[in-house]
This record gives structure tokens, sequence and C-alpha cells, in this order.
């Protein structure tokens, strides 16, 4: 399950991406591009364009248009579509800047990529062969997670109202 996100869907690209889908993005595609490369790499185009979403449909394309007010409102309408899981495994994680998977690598190779109290107080980094980014589960793990808690809250709410 591949995706495609429009020029509004940054934030959700990150997250996507966080929890491991490939997600196709950039801010400089227009309509006709997004279709074009859904159809030809069969990617579900995720929009918040309503004229967009029809437009894609019409064509035969697999579409989801996304109207949540927060990232856990649309998380959690991805989660009841397309059964997208709610949990980050660094395993299958991805780097949320440009879509490759990431690797964890040994303490000592980002010794000089990252400050020093971060460096003695984490012992697991990963880091992006292509663009090189270092992750660690810091400080704003426990935001991330919270944001993931309130996504799954959402989701049973959907799937009640069902
Ligand atoms: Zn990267």
């Amino acid at each position: 399950m591949k995706f495609i996100a429009d020029g509004m869907l940054g934030k959700l690209t990150r997250w996507l991406r966080m929890l491991g889908y490939d997600v196709k993005y950039s801010n400089n595609l227009d309509d006709a591009q997004l279709i074009m490369i859904a159809k030809k790499e069969r990617r579900i185009l995720l929009t918040r364009d309503l004229e967009l979403y029809q437009q894609a449909i019409a064509k035969g394309i697999n579409a989801f248009y996304l109207e949540g007010k927060t990232e856990a409102e649309n998380l959690a309408s991805l989660a009841q579509r397309f059964k997208i899981k709610l949990n980050i495994e660094m395993a299958t994680s991805r780097c949320p800047k440009c879509n490759t998977r990431v690797k964890q690598v040994a303490k000592e190779r980002v010794s000089d990529k990252v400050e020093e109290s971060t460096f003695s107080y984490y012992n697991e980094f990963w880091e992006c062969p292509k663009c090189e980014q270092v992750y660690w589960q810091g400080a704003h793990w426990a935001r991330i997670q919270k944001t993931l808690e309130k996504a799954k809250e959402n989701l049973e709410k959907i799937q009640k109202e069902k």
C-alpha cells in the first residue's frame, strides 16, 4: 500500500512515513500530475481538496478525502479506511523528510552528529541512508505517542458510530 499526498498534507505525510508507509509528496505537483502519478505508480491519492478527490474518483483512481481537524483525526480515518497501523516500529519506519527506510546505527557513528547531552542520554539511534538525518526516541517521543493514542481513541469512536 503506497500513497501520494497533495501539497496540503505535508504533516500527515511525515506521520505516515514514520509509521512505515511509502508516501510520495511534493508541494509543487499540480492536480493533473498527482492523478497521473497515482495511476502510474498505483498509489492511493490522499487529498484535502474535494474537487481533486472527485476528479480522481471519476478517473478510477483510488483516492481518499481527508477532512480531519487534527493529525489524530486524519490518522484515525486512514486506519478505519485502509487499516493502517497506529504504532511506530523503528524497523520499518521511514525518514519523515525523504521517505527512505531508516537504519539503526551504532551509537559511535552519530557522536559528531548529535548534541553531547543527547549522545550521553540515549543509546539507540537511527539514520536515514539517503539524507543522513539522525533519529532517536527523545523528549519528543512522548508527544508522538500521545498523538497516536489519541488517533486510536478516535478510531474506536468512529467504529462505535458505525
Ligand atoms: Zn531521509
